[in-house]
Order: C-alpha cells, then structure tokens, then sequence
C-alpha cells in the first residue's frame, strides 16, 4: 500500500447562500486534494499533515477527515490559535470574491508543533501555499525535513499555487518556490501561477524553467484545452473533455491533482492518470464549493467513465 503525507492548511469555508445566510464547510487547496485523492484510491493511506487548534471548528475538522477516511495521525494541536478561516461571495454575474482570516491561524505553526518526521510515508505532497504560511525558521525545517526523505528514497510531489498575498513580495515567493521544484520529483506548475510569478507566456518556458530545477514528471493544466505532460525526454499532450455548464471552478486543479496522483499512485501511466485527474476536475466543477457531497460525486465520476 502506498503512504501519502500531504501537508497544508485546511480553512473553515463560509459560503453566501443569501443577504443573511452562510454555509459552512472545510476546505483548502492541499486539503482538496487530499481528499479527491483519498476517495478515488480507498487502498492508499492518505494522512494530512497540519495543525488545528482547540476551538469546536477544529474539532469538527477532525470528524470531516474521519468521514474521509483521511489519517489524522499528523494533525497537532495548538493551545492557543484558531483554524483560519475565508470567506466566498457570488454575485449575480458569477463572479467570486473571497475574503481571509487565515495570518495566525494554527496551521502556521505545524512545523514549530510537528513531533517525528516522514519515516511512515512513501510520497509527500505540499503546495506553494503551505509554504508561503510558514515563517522562514519553519520553512528550513520543512527542506531539512525533505532532505532526509528524499535521501531514503521517498518522493515529493509540488503545486506551486501562487498567492501573492501570503507572501512579502514576488521575489520571496520566487526564491522558495524554486528551492522547493529543486526538491521534487512531480511538479504541477499552472499557467496563471508562472505567468503572474516568473512572466512565462507559454508552455515551453514553464517547462524549461521547472525541468532545469530538476524535475523529472512535469503536468501544465490548462483548463478545458488539455494537459502537457513531461516525462523525463518524453511530452505529450493528453485532451480534456469540456464541460459546458461550469458552475464552480473553485478546487478544480487541487481534484485534478488528487485525481492524476490517485492513479499514478496505483501503477497508472502518466496519459491514464492526466485522463483520470480531468474526469475529477470536471466532476467537481460541476458542483458548488470546493468538497463536493461524496453521493454525488461518486454517481458524477461513474457517469463519465
Ligand atoms: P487551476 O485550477 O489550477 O488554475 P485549470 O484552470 O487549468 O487549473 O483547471 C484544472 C483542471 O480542471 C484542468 O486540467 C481540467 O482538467 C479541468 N477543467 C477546468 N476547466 C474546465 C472546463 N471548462 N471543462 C472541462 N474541464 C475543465
């Protein structure tokens, strides 16, 4: 059985449903993606690494990844902060506006809290938003942390999922992006994310610049056009199938990337595996919010397959 630790920062969701009325739900880009990954491959142990505080939200947090069957055994406890928190407003042209309470929440402090390292997992998974919320000690922890997973031969998996917002400025966000693609084996580079953070234009500079930092399976979503795929020499292109009622494109490239790793994870080539990531894409824009009800989603995911 393959071990997944994927670490991040899963936030309260409220969503406006109504001038007065909020949803609530859990949420966060590596969070997302644990649990689409979780629910298309029930034989991989996935388990969430993250901090939550002692508040009733990060209690109920807990029971949400229990209903996931996602492992808490690397999820620790903060005496004295909160879960962050974000906010989603649609207005009535569709257009979403979000709002955060997430500066000092509990999951800022996970490498300060962490006890043990990475010694139960095979693969290990983190997004540019998991490291843009740590302060710079923390973030050396982390790459010593990987270092010695790496060096028995464990695999690291990268989204860099550019928030300039969570960092002091571009160039920051420059420096550690680069130092954490030079520490992976599986990158999911987006369009948007290099274009806003490096200026590439095209497909073939986002690629360049990630296989020069040395890694060797290379994935560039790019919405309903398809998806590049590097593998070592080879590149291919693998096509999406276009949804044509978008309803909520929050969370599509985390369910991707859970989607893609559920597979690849399971022995499946990279074609199969991009092929698979774009069914759960397409599944969860399908739906609103990022965690889409598991009766749906599952009778979803079945229809197109
Ligand atoms: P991100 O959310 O990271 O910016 P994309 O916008 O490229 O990434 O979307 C991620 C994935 O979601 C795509 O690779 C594709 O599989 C799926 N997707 C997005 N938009 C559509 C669409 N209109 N029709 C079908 N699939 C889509």
């Amino acid at each position: 059985m393959s071990r997944i630790v994927i670490f991040g920062e899963c936030m309260v969701e409220l969503v406006n449903r109504g001038a007065d009325t909020l949803s609530k739900g859990y949420a966060g880009d590596t969070y997302n993606t644990a649990v689409y990954l979780k629910r298309c491959a029930r034989d991989i142990s996935v388990s969430y690494l993250t901090a939550i505080g002692a508040d009733f939200l990060s209690d109920e947090l807990l029971f949400k990844m229990g209903d996931e069957e996602i492992n808490t055994d690397q999820v620790y406890r903060s005496e004295d902060r909160n879960l962050g928190l974000y906010m989603v407003r649609t207005d009535k042209h569709g257009e979403r506006t979000f709002a955060y309470w997430r500066a000092n929440s509990a999951a800022t402090q996970t490498l300060n809290l962490m006890r043990g390292d990475l010694s139960n997992a095979d693969v290990f998974y983190f997004s540019g938003i998991s490291l843009a919320i740590l302060d710079e000690v923390q973030r050396l922890k982390l790459f010593d942390l990987i270092d010695g997973f790496r060096a028995k031969g464990g695999k690291v998996v990268f989204d860099p999922n550019y928030r300039p917002r969570l960092w002091p400025g571009p160039e920051h966000a420059q420096l550690w992006t680069d130092k954490a693609y030079s520490h992976s084996d599986i990158a999911f580079p987006g369009g948007d994310d290099h274009l806003a953070l490096y200026g590439h234009t095209d497909v073939d500079a986002i690629h360049q610049h990630v296989a020069d930092l040395g890694v060797k399976e290379i994935i560039v979503k790019n919405g309903a056009v398809g998806v590049h795929i590097y593998e070592q020499d080879s590149h291919c292109i693998v096509p999406v199938e276009r949804v044509e009622t978008v309803v909520d494109t929050t969370a599509a490239g985390d369910a991707f990337n859970g989607g893609y790793l559920s597979a690849r994870l399971s022995g499946k080539d990279v074609t199969d595996s991009a092929s698979f990531g774009a069914k759960v894409a397409a599944t969860v824009i399908s739906y609103p919010g990022a965690i889409v009800e598991k009766d749906a989603f599952y009778k979803h995911i079945a229809a197109l397959s």
